[in-house]
């Protein structure tokens, strides 16, 4: 092992943390407040129970979590599944543990999945989903036609050594598939034989949290639960991520898809359901203006009468089978191997699994696609997070689940299930108070009944304020497209002195980092103006440290439109926490989308950045109580007159150095 060196061990024993921690914490001094966090979690991982933890950025989530489970991981025999959204978080992680194993040897790998490891040139041509790319690949391993695997068979000599030195020393995903590819060895292959001996694991949400995934990846592991300490990062993203997992949707596309598979491959009983299916789904969403919830017995009674299926579940296990037929006989072709027959006997056989089960419904909707043709979908929609989430806290060893919001802690608790016993804590801010200027303007709101012209002006005289009083970039986050759509209309960018860089409705992520991408290098020259929606893209995943954006406003509360869906999940989490309903149905991922924009600009422990709030109702106590406290500590509250907005930020930019 090597030892710290003295005069970092001298300089560490001043930081308050636990001996064990001090071994693995590898930096001669810690952020404030960070070593308040790192007890935390270690005396409650320590004592085998889990931990929500709110601390902003710039404080070092990720090393704290890291440096305050492994001594418990290691001298437990545990393994770290440390998951994030992004490869950033993962290389992130892999960032740390490097300088960790400076000076005391560990292990870790970041891991991505099958479809951006795979190097076969059929498999990567076909852009399969991830289900249909492990068939794929099971066919060409099994007739020997992917060189990729061969090589890993052959067990070469550059396989070994590779192996070894993933089983060494920390690595990241983005470096094991540049290697392979240098020597022809199939990354996904590598890094499943070496996933075992890693004691920390980055990797995304669906590895843990989907059921399928999980048992797969637990099973290659050759561990369970019980032997996990979880880390969940940004685990503000959690409870949607969640329902997600457990919704689905059939369209009309599909059905007319399954149509045509049942008529190539002769199967005429299923051909003529998805007919008939289809045109009383279409028949269905014509009646309906956008959504509406119907009842799954409904759906079902028309399948059973005007479909003449008198067995719905034995006809969908059928279906299930032929669609497996089906992709066996396109997989023989070397064709994609996905069945529509097969999507929609998975999605029936959803609904009849649901239909009694409170934690879900169904809707029917209607849209047009880009063409301006009607389409229309049915959906199974799951409104309970923990459903998901409590099967993974219930059994591991023990949850560390941080974000920079979390708030209010206990929601967040109730609505995952957390166990009982979970310990909640408040970082304190690492950020001096003097680097953040935050402001409630009055006067200004984007509620349904006050969105007029002229309320638009006065907005968009407020965020003329900003704009020229901020040294260079200003970020603006709307609540809706309708609202950012509305602030252009009544000319936003004809009176701003800077240039708009704009998010579109739609617009690919391509298109969207390019405009992102020049907007950040405006702020080494003269600055610009960035105008996306809260809930976008930009504003839960793009960093804007430094002159990348000195201000934000934050424009409006994001409240969902009182959809069908809303109102149920409103109602949902009434009946499960009574009096919560509208906090944690409505307000909560509103608020959660606000604070996500507000904290854009101030990323580091160095940046300094103006965070404004363009809406009255962020004035109230209880609106600021899901707000940060290193946003609200000292926010100031601007009266509804021009002019006094932009003496405040021209004095907090004309203090800092
Ligand atoms: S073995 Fe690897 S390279 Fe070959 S098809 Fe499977 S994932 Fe792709």
């Amino acid at each position: 092992m090597n030892k710290p060196k003295a005069s970092q061990t001298q300089a560490k024993t001043q930081i308050k943390l636990p001996a064990e921690v001090l071994e693995y914490f590898p930096y001669n001094a810690a952020r404030p407040h960070q070593d308040e966090f790192i007890a935390t979690v270690n005396k409650a991982v320590n004592e085998r129970k889990s931990v929500l933890i709110e601390g902003s950025n710039g404080l070092g989530k990720t090393i704290s979590a890291l440096s305050a489970c492994l001594p418990i991981a290691t001298k437990k025999g545990l393994r770290i599944l440390y998951v994030a959204r992004t490869h950033r978080q993962h290389d992130r992680v892999i960032d740390e543990l490097r300088a960790i194993y400076k000076q005391r040897p560990v292990t870790g790998i970041s891991i991505r999945g099958r479809n951006e490891m795979c190097l076969n040139v059929f498999a990567a041509k076909g852009a399969f989903d991830s289900k249909s790319l492990m068939e794929v690949c099971e066919l060409l391993k099994n007739k020997g036609r992917c060189p990729y695997y061969t090589n890993v068979e052959r067990r070469s000599y550059e396989y070994i050594q590779m192996q070894q030195q993933l089983a060494h020393r920390p690595y990241m995903g983005s470096e094991i598939l540049r290697a392979c590819k240098k020597q022809e060895i199939c990354p996904y292959e590598l890094v499943k034989s070496v996933t075992h001996d890693a004691r920390v694991i980055a990797l995304s949400y669906l590895y843990v949290f989907d059921p399928q995934i999980r048992s797969a990846f637990l099973k290659n592991l050759e561990t369970d639960l019980q032997k996990i300490i979880l880390v969940v990062d940004e685990a503000h993203n959690l409870p949607e991520t969640a329902v997600d997992i457990s919704s689905s949707q059939l369209s009309l596309f599909v059905l007319r898809q399954a149509e045509l598979e049942a008529e190539r491959f002769g199967y005429k009983d299923i051909e003529n359901f998805a007919r008939f299916f289809r045109v009383e789904i279409d028949k269905l969403t014509d009646k309906i203006s956008k959504e509406e919830v119907v009842d799954p017995n409904l759906i079902l009674k028309i399948i059973e009468s005007e479909g003449s299926i008198v067995r719905p579940r034995e006809f969908f296990i059928h279906m299930h089978e032929v669609g497996l037929a089906i992709k066996k006989v396109l997989l023989s072709e070397g064709k994609n191997p996905r069945s529509y027959v097969n999507a929609i006997a998975d999605f029936l056989n959803k609904w009849l699994d649901t239909i009694y089960d409170d934690s879900y419904i169904n809707v029917a909707s209607k849209y047009y696609n880009k063409d301006g043709n009607k389409a229309a979908k049915l959906e199974i929609v799951a409104l309970d997070p923990a459903k998901i989430t409590e099967p993974v806290f219930s059994q591991t060893y023990a949850n560390v689940i941080m974000s920079g919001t979390l708030q209010p802690l206990d929601a967040y608790a109730h609505m995952t299930k957390l166990p009982e016993s979970t310990v909640r804590f408040l970082a304190s801010s690492p950020f001096p108070k003097e680097h953040v200027f935050s402001a409630v303007c009055l006067g200004v709101s984007t509620s349904m009944n006050e969105r007029t012209p002229k309320m638009y002006q006065t907005m968009i005289g407020r965020i003329n304020e900003v704009v020229n009083s901020t040294p260079t970039n200003t970020g603006i986050f709307a609540a809706s497209f309708q609202v950012l759509n509305a602030l252009l209309s009544e000319g936003l960018e004809q009176q701003l002195l800077k240039p708009l860089y704009c998010e579109k409705s739609g617009m690919s992520s391509k298109e969207n980092e390019k405009i992102v991408q020049n907007f950040k290098a405006c702020g080494e020259k003269g600055g610009a103006v960035f105008l996306g929606v809260q809930g976008g893209r930009t504003s839960e995943g793009v960093d804007f440290p430094g002159n990348q954006m000195n201000s934000v406003v934050v424009v409006g509360v994001p409240y969902a439109e009182p959809t069908p869906r809303v109102r149920a999940q409103i109602d949902y989490y009434e009946n499960r926490f009574q009096g919560r309903g509208r906090e944690y149905g409505y307000v909560l991922p509103a608020m959660k989308k606000a604070c996500q924009a507000a904290g854009r600009p101030i990323r580091t422990l160095e940046d300094k950045g103006a965070i404004i709030f363009l809406d009255y109702r962020y004035a109230t106590a209880y609106t600021k109580s899901f707000i940060p406290s290193w946003v609200t500590n000292g926010m100031k509250i601007i009266p509804d007159k021009p002019g006094i907005l932009s003496n405040e930020i021209t004095h907090f930019f004309s203090n800092q150095t």
